[in-house]
Parts: structure tokens; sequence; C-alpha cells
């Protein structure tokens, strides 16, 4: 870059430096040219044609691509979907205009969290922009914005970074704000664990321009909070924010806590494995009908309420919703010309609206009446308090009925949009329009009678105007001097009359005036539509309140779900619960239901049943069924009545972390840790087969020890399973546990799974039935049953009550090292070997001779190294050849 640059280049370089985290997209002419590296490398993302700019050698020249601005947002959605941002630079002054090179200014910045359009944005899903600040070492302010929507969101962490992380993942974020000083511990986890693109932002907005945002918000450290988070979008979306609500302070403990780990675990919005809806909790629950219905759904998953009465609201609601079936079917109908109200507003706001945004405003503004009315014939309390009080705009409906055409262009500058009657000056252009275009189909008519050529006509174009066509054989009909010629064609000449541009004048000119003046009454519309934008947005959350509702009518319908009973005495009890999710999955019907019941002498249960028998299911059923009640559903089961859960801890199968480099152990124990450090006697935890990742005793000693320490010190309400069968011992020792097993009968040497959940012990395990049914080798199958008959042997010979691990230790040692021998006779009879020696020998041997062979006999040889079986050679040698 050491040659000197062209002015252009200049004044690119110098853009440029102000957007270094960025891909410049510089505005020439028709396209948006890219330079340099970001050429390069959006050359290689976008797998377009990278080519060079300037004189001289290769080495010299500029790198540079570029895509067409019409066609631009297809490649900024590409790249913003990376996790990329763009600056949009455009030419400021008319090129025709401008001495020296045009300006040019960044307009805008399109980031992750802020991208207001595009395929980015799904219609059903939130994309917030965070804002992160230290206060001390484990304090943090959290300020969020929905961009599209306008939401705005403030909190306090108070945890450490580990809180903040769990916070933060209720947001989904692709993008989170922080200064450049923030601790980069943090940094590292929010681009790790979370996957978010981090951003920058050093300086504060000025808090006179938004107090009345964040007036409410009286903390000066939180304060800062969002003004680094507002400042940040001032700096990249470069204009108006009137549809961002004013920050609503919340507290993380006013919604039930749900880590990270359990969120996943659960499955609440996508699936572990594959990431998708189809699956999940979300999937089950979702029957809105709007898309604002659909992010709210989301939302309140993502929170379910920990507040008695308004759980209760919300399951009355639904309660009569489910019982009026003709208002509800109108609700629905109604509800589905509802269009997405908050993302319209925020258009608004941006100033990218266009005139069939205004037209879908309309629409939804003309169901709102018929909805309230509805609402009102149910006469649920609730429901009248959620719209009471709420502005219908009705006013903002008339106007965009008196004002947008039906049909509208896309384009809000191809004139069209604006109804007759609603302006008088653009009513007379009209007339003016329409008069001329009258004249000239009369003058046409005239022009045909008088010259006699029938297919004289016409026509218009943009160079030459309104002009009067007639064919090559028409033209000696033509009396002389008529028209003046103007355009000669291969089969036809073109003429035009002094009249005929007198009026095609006044035509041109009422044509672009009342362009002109569409568009700016478009404008003055579009302005009075912003003062809307308050109450539309306290409008579309009532709609989507009641959409989110309706829909949980719908589905405990369908699906036969039970009002829960929320009970104070912390007690569970749910008769013939079923898993939501896995109930749609099986054939209708399959599903075998089971009763969960905890209580003051009941708080834990420990599951134990083969493999494949549900235990897990089990467990999560109930934490689900807890989730649905907490959000205001109704829930898979015929009775169900459950305390308010705090907080939800799962520890779930072997869902790997790989990906994040943590091995399944290590993620095993951090989720386990995370449990019993937050937990509180009103959580409920499940930990599902801990202390399978390591060794058996290892894992059986942890297993016991979580158990004992949650019972002793916490008192959460607990379900654990596990496959290691000598726990269920404890049940003796500690007085709140309780062993249940999922039941399964052998069928003619094959297990049949009842997926019952029944109270006492499980006796043993299927495992090798499960692995009978997976059709691995018989011969192994048969194998794995002679090792397992050895074991039981083992494990049978002592009193089971009285057993402890350490017992239990004993016995399988005891019992693999019966078994083991075995195991070296398969081996030696594969060379047709005899281990015993025959009985007349035996006899003839002395008493030393006869132990040397006992040893021998007894040797485990797949138990002991090649030093220790020196050891016993050199001790066999001794017995009968020394002393
Ligand atoms: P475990 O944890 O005991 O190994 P899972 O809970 O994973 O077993 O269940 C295994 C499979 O059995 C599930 O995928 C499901 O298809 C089926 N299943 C589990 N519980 C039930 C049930 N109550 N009714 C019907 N099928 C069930
Ligand atoms: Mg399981």
């Amino acid at each position: 870059m050491a040659a000197k640059q062209t002015p252009m280049m200049e004044q690119y370089l110098k853009i440029k430096a102000q957007y270094e985290d960025a891909f410049l997209f510089f505005r020439l002419g028709d396209f948006y040219e890219l330079f340099f590296e970001d050429a390069k490398k959006a050359a290689k993302e976008l797998e377009i044609t990278l080519t060079s700019r300037g004189k001289g050698e290769e080495s010299e020249r500029i790198p540079m691509c570029g895509v067409p601005h019409h066609s631009a947002e297809q490649y900024i959605s590409q790249l913003i979907k990376k996790g990329y941002k763009v600056a949009i630079c455009e030419q400021t002054e008319d090129p025709q205009q401008a001495k020296g090179v045009v300006r040019r200014e960044v307009v805008q910045v399109i980031t992750p969290g802020t991208v207001m359009e595009g395929n980015i944005i799904e219609e059903k899903d939130n994309n917030y922009l965070l804002s992160i600040t230290p206060f001390t070492e484990d304090k943090f302010g959290l300020a969020a914005v929905e961009m599209t929507t306008g939401e705005f969101l403030v909190t306090n962490i108070s945890g450490g970074l580990e809180d903040l992380i769990h916070e933060v993942a209720r947001f989904r974020p692709k993008e989170v704000v922080v200064s450049s000083s923030f601790p980069n511990e943090g940094q590292a986890m929010l681009k790790e664990r979370l996957g978010a693109a981090l951003s920058f932002e050093d300086e504060l907005a000025n808090d006179g321009l938004v107090n009345n945002l964040i007036e409410e918000i009286k903390d000066k450290e939180l304060k800062n909070t969002c003004l680094q988070l507002i400042q940040y979008l001032f700096r990249t979306t470069k204009r108006s924010l009137d549809h961002i609500q004013r920050a609503f302070y919340y507290l993380p403990n006013d919604y039930m806590g749900i880590d990270v780990h359990s969120r996943r675990n659960l499955e609440l919005i996508e699936t572990l494995r594959e990431k998708k809806k189809q699956g999940s909790l979300l999937w089950v629950l979702d029957e809105t009908e709007t898309a604002m219905g659909g992010r709210l759904l989301k939302q309140w998953i993502e929170r379910p309420l920990i507040s008695k009465t308004m759980i209760e609201n919300r399951h009355q609601l639904v309660e009569t919703l489910m019982e009026r079936f003709f208002e509800r079917e109108a609700l629905k109908e109604q509800l589905n010309g509802v269009y997405d109200l908050e993302r319209l507003s925020g258009k608004v706001a941006f100033g990218n609206v266009n005139a069939r945004d205004m037209l879908q405003l309309k629409r939804s503004l003309q169901e709102v009446p018929r909805i309230f009315d509805t609402v009102k014939e149910l006469g649920n309390e609730f429901a009248l308090k959620l719209i009471e009080g709420v502005d219908d705009c009705h006013e903002l409906k008339e106007l965009l009925e008196k004002s947008i055409k039906e049909d509208p262009p896309l384009t809000i500058t191809d004139g069209n949009v604006i109804k007759d009657g609603y302006h008088p000056e653009l009513d007379n252009y009209r007339d003016a329009m329409r008069n001329g275009k009258t004249w000239i189909a009369s003058l046409e008519q005239k022009e045909r009678q008088e010259t006699g050529i029938k297919s004289l006509k016409i026509g218009f174009n943009k160079v030459f105007g309104y002009y009067i066509e007639v064919t090559k054989a028409n033209i000696p009909n033509l009396p002389e001097g008529r028209y003046e010629r103007k355009q000669t064609l291969a089969n036809a000449e073109r003429y035009i009359t002094e009249e005929l541009k007198e009026k095609e004048a006044l035509i041109l000119e009422a044509e672009e005036k009342s362009g002109k003046l569409e568009y700016e009454l478009f404008m003055e519309i579009r302005e009075q539509v912003k003062a809307f934008i308050r109450p539309l947005q306290q409008l579309a959350n009532v709609l989507s309140t009641i959409d989110v509702l309706q829909g949980f009518a719908e589905v405990a319908e369908r699906n036969h779900y039970v009002k829960p009973v929320i009970k104070e005495n912390g007690e569970v009890n749910i008769v013939d619960g079923r898993h939501p999710v896995v109930e749609q999955m099986i054939d209708s019907g399959d599903y075998v239901a089971n009763d969960i019941q905890l209580n003051e002498g009941r708080g834990m249960l420990l599951i134990t049943g083969p493999n494949m028998a549900g235990k897990s299911t089990y467990m999560r059923q109930l934490a689900l069924i807890s989730i649905m009640a907490q959000i205001g559903a109704f829930v898979p089961a015929t009775e169900a009545s459950l305390p308010i859960f705090d907080q939800i801890f799962t520890r779930i199968g072997a869902a790997d972390d790989l990906a994040q480099g943590q091995s399944t152990f290590m993620v095993e124990m951090l989720e386990t840790k995370n449990a019993v450090t937050r937990a509180t006697k009103n959580s409920l935890i499940l930990l599902d087969e801990i202390g399978r990742g390591t060794s058996t005793y290892d894992g059986m000693a942890l297993a016991q020890s979580i158990m004992e320490y949650i019972h002793n010190e916490i008192g959460a309400k607990t379900l654990f399973s596990t496959h290691y069968h000598e726990l269920t011992t404890l049940e003796e020792q500690l007085p709140l546990l309780k062993n249940v097993h999922v039941s399964a009968v052998e069928e003619d040497g094959k297990v049949v799974f009842l997926h019952k959940v029944i109270d006492g012990a499980a006796d043993r395990s299927y495992g090798i039935y499960v692995a009978e049914l997976a059709d691995l080798p018989q011969q192994l199958i048969s194998r794995a049953k002679t090792i397992l008959h050895y074991f039981e042997q083992g494990t049978h010979r002592e009193d089971h009550s009285s057993r402890n691990i350490d017992s239990a230790h004993q016995e399988i040692v005891q019992a693999r090292e019966e078994v083991a021998p075995s195991i070296t006779e398969m081996q030696l009879n594969l060379f047709g070997e005899e281990l015993s020696p025959n009985k007349k020998e035996l006899e003839k041997l002395t008493t030393k001779e006869k132990q040397v062979l006992d040893k021998l006999k007894s040797l485990n040889l797949l138990h002991i190294t090649p030093i220790e079986a020196i050891q016993v050679l050199d001790e066999l040698q001794r017995k009968i050849f020394k002393k």
C-alpha cells in the first residue's frame, strides 16, 4: 500500500479505518465494492470472483470484489449469518453535481444483533443484542434489546461469571456488546460457551437523549450498561430508535431458574443433537396463530413463572378457552388475520416501511375490535384485565383505511399508493392526468376518422413522449403537412402535433407532481404511524398473550391435558403423567402413563430398572410437566398437583459437550456442581445415571455422596436414576429416599419393557437382553450370560440388607476372580489342552507338588502383571526344589 492512492482510494482507506471490524461495502455506481483484505475474505465467504484494480504489476494492484446493489441484501445476509458485520457506505451526493470525489458516508452498520430485515430474521424467533458491564468481580449489569420488536430488558447479575452465562443463555444472543476492558475470561466464555459474536463499545450514549427509556433505572452503574448498549445502537444503526421500549427491569430470580445445561438437556426449544424444533417442548405447545405469539411462547418457555397468582391467571383463562369452543374458534380466525404488529412498528421507526406493510397494519387493526369483542364474551376476569384500557388504535386504522390503496406497489416512489379523495391536490393532478389521457384517446378516434387510416394509433415512450404512428403503407393517404415528423421506424413513421405536445406537458407535469406529492403524503402518514408505536406495542403484547393461551387450550384439548393445581405444601402428586414429547412421537395409546409422588417424607426417588425401561423419560416427564404448569399451560396427566419450583436442574443422559473440548465426565461433574451449589429446598433436581463416566467404584462412591449431600444439606426434590443396583440399600440410611423401579418382565428369555414405575428396587439388570435385542452375536451374548451368572453367585452370597458399597466392591472383585479362570479356560481350550490332571496321577504327587498345582490352578492369568508372574514362578520353584 506504499504507492500513492487515487483520491477515491484515499477516501476509502479513511472510511475503512473507522470500521476495522466490519466488511466495508463501498458504493461505486450500481455496485458495492470491497477492497484489500475485505475483498479477499468476502470473495471466499461469498464465493464471488476476486479481481484487482489499478495500474502496474499484479503485486501492486488492489484486490477487489463487488456485488450489484440491488442484490446486495442476500450477500449481506450471508455474512451476518456467519457472525460478521457489514458497514454500508453510500454516495451521499449526486455524482453529477459532485466536484472531485463523490462524498460517501457509512449510513448503517449491520451486525448479527442489530439486523432488521432479510432472511436472517426468523418470524417466530427473537434476536437479542446484549450489553454487559462488570461492576465488581462477580457483579454485572446486563441489558438486552430486541431490535425488530423494540423490547428492552435490564437486570443485575450477582453470582459471578457462571451466573452471568446462565442468564445470558436465556437470550440466545448472536452478539454481545462489552467494553474493551471486559475481563478476558468472560470474553472467552461468551464466545466459546454461547457462540456469541463480541462487539466492543467504550463510549456511553448521552443520557439526555434516551432518558425517557431508562428513567426507571435508578442505579448509576446499571444505567451505564444501558447507555453502552444504546451508544452501540446509535453507532451502528445511525437512525431513530423510536420503537425501543422503556427499559423493563427484572431479576433473574423473578422466574424459574433453568441453567444452560438443563435447558439443552430438557430440549425445551430445540432438540439436543439436531437443534430442531420438532421434538422439543416448544414444538408440542406451539399452536399460535401469529408470529408475535410464537415469539412470546418461546420467551415464556425460557422464563417459567414463580408467582402463583400469575400462573393461575393463565390456567384459568386456558380453562375458559377450553370450555368456550366457539369463541376459541373465532379468536383463532381473528388472530390469523393479525400480522406482526411488533415488527411492523419497528419498521416504521426504522424508516424502511412500505405501503404493503401499511396495509398489513390496517388489516391487523381491523381485526382488533372483533378480537376484543370475543374476549369480552369469554367473561374471564384475567382476559378482561388484559384488554382493559388498551388502545385499539382505531384512529390509526381509520387513517390507513382512507389513505392507502388496496393493491399498492412495493416501492413507495412509484406512485399509486394513496387513495383518491385523501388529498385534494393529488386528486387534481390525477384528474389532469385522467383528462389528458381521455383527450388523447379521443384525439386518436378523431384522427382515424378524418384521415381514414384505421391503423393510426397514439403511443407513448420515455424518449419522445406521445406520438401518432402511421404505418408505411398508409403514408400516401396522409394529407401533406398534417403532422410534424419525429421518428422513422422500419415500417412506420411517428409524428407529433403542437396540440399533442401541449397536452403531453400537462400530463407529465401532473404525473411528476402527483408522484412527488404521493411520496410526501406517505412520509407524512408514516410520521403519524410513528406516534402510535407505543400503543401498537402494547396491543401486540396483549394479542400475543391471548394467542399463546388459546394455543394452550388447543393443545390441551387435543392431547387431553389437565389443569394443574398449584399447592404451597411442596407436594408433587401426578396421576397418570405422560412425557409430552415422547407421547407424541410414539403411536397413540402406546404411552404408559405413570404416577409421581413426592412429599414431606418422600423427597427423593432412586430409580432403578433395565436400560431402555424408561427411567430418563420418567424423570424428564416431571421436569417438563412442572415447566408446562409454570408457564401457564395444562399438563399431560389425569390429575396433577404441583409446587412452584424455583429452579430445575438436570443432568440427563450422556450429552457430550465434546464440541466445547470438555470430557463427558467433566461435563457431568460441572452440571452436578451447578445443581448442588445452587439448588434450594424448593428446587427440583434430576440426576440421571450420575457417575457413569468413571470407573465403577469411583462412580458409585460419588453417586452415593451426592445423594447424601442433597438429602442432608439441600432437601431439594430429587429424582436419581442409577444402574448401580448397590445404591438401593441407601433407602435404609436416608429417610426421605425411596426406591422405585421401572418394571420389565422376561418372556421366553426376552425382556419386555412395561415402562411402568412402581415402588421398590429393581431386582436385576437387563442389559444383556437389551444387547440381545440389538442383535449382538449370539456367542457373545451367551458368554455374557455365563459371566453374569458368576457375578450373581458372588453377589447373592451375602445378606442383601446389610450390604454397602464396600461389601459390594468385595463381592464384585470376588465374582470377577471366580469367573476369570473360565476365561483362561476358554482360551486354552482353543488349543485342546486339559487343565485339570486326572485323579490317579494326582494321588502320586507329594503334598508340596499338590500345593504347587493348586497354586497354579488358582492363578488368574488375566489379573497378574509379568512381574507378579515371575514372583509366583520363583515361589513355586522354591517350594519344590529348595528347602
Ligand atoms: P432408560 O433411561 O431407562 O434407559 P429411556 O427413558 O431412555 O430409558 O426410554 C427408552 C425408550 O422407551 C424411550 O425412547 C421411549 O421410546 C420408550 N419409553 C420410555 N418411557 C415410556 C413410557 N412410559 N411409555 C412408552 N414408551 C416409553
Ligand atoms: Mg436413561
